[in-house]
């Protein structure tokens, strides 16, 4: 009797601790009715998405999670914008800072489509080269940047005009939005 009376009172506080557990992460983040969903963002590199993306422009509800706690790694950061949807430079801008990002895209409260970022095998446009010397820096005719993937996580990345390499900390991105703003790729927080 003793031993069922325990096994019982393991299952109710196992019970309580997921129901506990939901509700927190329920309070942490609400739903929103329609919009997208920025999940599973390395910890820390939220601010610098929303700055990249140009997404803190937007006047739209936002809720952004900085360093939430996350089963599969440890911690998270997590954005909710309603009545957005992210276009393919965004998603690429993301698949650079966070390669384990997911995006869904909500309607009705629903999620209608969920998808991993893609870090493309060339990165065009996105990425200044801070070679002096490279021909993407030419004044008389300048090019688009490009940078071949070497490495996805940590990232290593290769211009293909100078062969410089980049790490992501070394990395200065460009923005079509704001071009005069060299972007950092993380913020301290
Ligand atoms: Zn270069």
């Amino acid at each position: 009797m003793i031993c069922v009376n325990l096994k019982f009172s393991q299952i109710f506080s196992i019970k309580v601790f997921f129901f506990m557990e939901m509700l927190e992460e329920k309070l942490k983040i609400d739903k929103i009715s329609k919009g997208t969903v920025i999940d599973h963002i390395d910890a820390g590199y939220a601010l610098t998405i929303l700055n990249l993306t140009g997404i803190d422009e937007s006047k739209n509800l936002m809720t952004i999670g900085v360093n939430v706690s996350s089963k599969k790694y440890k911690t998270k950061d997590i954005i909710k914008i309603e009545n957005v949807f992210l276009n393919e430079t965004q998603m690429q801008q993301i698949s650079i800072l966070s390669p384990n990002a997911t995006i869904s895209l909500i309607e009705n409260y629903k999620v209608i489509e969920k998808k991993k970022v893609e870090l493309p095998k060339t990165i065009k446009k996105l990425i200044l080269c801070v070679n002096e010397t490279c021909i993407s820096n030419s004044e008389k005719e300048p090019i688009d940047t490009e940078f071949l993937v070497l490495e996805e996580k940590p990232l290593k990345i290769q211009c293909i005009y100078c062969e410089r390499i980049y790490n992501l900390e070394a990395i200065v991105f460009t923005s079509k939005e704001k071009k005069e703003k060299k972007i950092k790729q993380r913020l301290q927080l």
